[in-house]
């Protein structure tokens, strides 16, 4: 459709040098082809020129002092990309790898996500090229606190809601959150992810990892299928991670591998959970310290993975939950989890396969379950901390939990019937991106030219 590739040249010449937005916007523009073709009405309002469009993007200074006393800047990035399903809502990534198209390309992502979760909350994303890794207590707080002395006059609780994500976790959101009540002088809730013990709420933390495997189950069931017993692989060894092996387990699966930038952990036996949690959110230190506990685990450094693969996804596995980030499993990852009969992919991690792999997955016809449905999870918990706010209540771990698990059934049912009324009951990328797309822009035309 030329008219597609159009909208597609008008970004590259008009954005330039942001890959990873070309790749998340061509994705999307092409699978929802089909709903162009049925539906006049999105070209007519010029849905797409539009939706690629963010409504605002703030980019800022972010200065701050080490503890040798040294003056630092970093860039701070805020982008508001479509507020059609409600406020914006997108987490905050503190990453030395994050620029203008990073942050394009999760927000983007962020705005699709969002309305399939059908809760009330449209598209945004922020962060800064700030590399958490190494530094102080006291040097991430002064540097959350300098990144919220700017952002917190664009954000609200009725107008646009941070949360975490690469390099942001409750720490930072405590720390976030203390200058934001400071500068604003309102206790409210502008951010989630908080701590539990001032407003944040039960099951936040876990909701990523968790969504991403009930996900898969949901996915495994429609074709009679179980984890139960099953060897899983994971990458990453962040929050993700972590609580996708706890819901591994908790379905009986045997999740044997994690992965950090520096490596991966092969655990024969399963991934010793309780250790990973203690050196990951109590000691912050590399995953490589795994060995030092559990010598009978195979430690594989990034220097020894062959050539161009992700070692991670050459251990023979049922399923794979790519969990740490984008574009960690490429054209020959994918055709190695193939080769060792891997039938189910369900992604925690924003965009971590390469749009060759996921062809490959697509043709293939497994269970591949895209970032922006299996990891909707977090983002969905975060409304829900959003709607405990509002209302001054508390739910139980129970209740948070079971609400989740519907969530994550209702995006799969959503997905997979719109990928079946365009033909292509299997193509979850093709169901996903249609049926969130369709949410939006039906909101948007609703809402008139805004
Ligand atoms: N960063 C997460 C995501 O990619 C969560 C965002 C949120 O909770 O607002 O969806």
């Amino acid at each position: 459709m030329p008219y597609v590739k159009e909208v597609f040249d008008y970004l590259i010449r008009t954005s330039p040098a942001q890959t990873e937005f070309y790749q998340a916007a061509k994705e999307v523009l092409e699978s929802i082809r089909p709903a162009l073709d049925k539906y006049p009405k999105y070209r007519q309002h010029k849905i797409i020129e539009r939706i690629v469009e963010p409504e605002r993007q703030i980019l800022f200074r972010v200065n701050w002092v080490d503890d040798n006393g040294v003056i630092q800047v970093n860039k701070g990035f805020r982008i508001e990309f479509n507020s059609a399903l409600g406020p914006y809502k997108g987490g905050l990534r503190f990453h030395p790898s994050v620029n203008a198209g990073v942050i394009k390309f999760l927000g983007f992502e962020q705005i699709f996500k969002n309305a399939l979760t059908g809760l009330q909350i449209g598209g945004g994303k922020g962060g800064s090229d700030f590399n958490p890794k190494g530094k102080s207590d006291n040097e991430i707080m002064r540097f959350c606190q300098a990144f919220m002395s700017e952002l917190y006059r664009h954000i609200g609780p009725n107008t646009d809601v941070p949360a975490g994500d690469i390099g942001v976790g409750g720490r930072e959101i405590g720390y976030m959150f203390g200058m934001y009540k400071k500068l604003a002088n309102r206790y409210e809730g502008v951010l989630t992810g908080k701590s539990l013990k001032w407003g944040g709420s039960l099951g936040r933390t876990e909701a990523t990892g968790y969504g991403a495997v009930y996900f898969a189950k949901y996915m495994l069931e429609d074709r009679g299928e179980t984890l139960e017993g099953k060897r899983c692989v994971v990458s990453g060894s962040g929050n993700v991670a972590i609580y996708t092996i706890e819901k591994l387990y908790q379905l009986g699966a045997i999740p044997v591998t994690c992965s950090d930038s520096s490596g991966m952990i092969y655990d024969e036996s399963g991934i010793d959970l309780e250790l990973l949690k203690e050196l990951k959110e109590q000691k912050r230190v590399r995953l490589s310290e795994y060995t030092t506990y559990k010598p009978m685990a195979k430690y594989t450094p990034v220097e020894e993975y062959p050539e161009g693969v992700n070692a991670v996804y050459s251990i023979p596995c049922f399923a794979a939950f790519p969990s740490a980030t984008q574009n960690e499993l490429n054209e020959k990852d994918a055709e190695i989890l193939l080769a060792n009969g891997c039938i189910c992919v369900s992604e925690g991690a924003n965009m971590p396969s390469t749009p060759e792999a996921v062809d490959l997955f697509v043709d293939a016809k497994i269970c591949y379950g895209p970032g922006k449905a299996a990891n909707a999870g977090g983002v969905a918990t975060s409304q829900l901390e959003m709607q405990q706010n509002a209302s001054m209540t508390n739910w139980t771990f129970e209740e948070v939990d079971a609400k989740l698990a519907q969530i994550m059934k209702n995006i799969y049912v959503s997905a997979s019937t719109t990928a079946a009324e365009f033909g292509e009951p299997t193509n979850l990328v093709l169901g996903a991106n249609i049926a969130g797309f369709r949410k939006v822009a039906d909101a948007m035309i609703e809402q008139g030219l805004v």
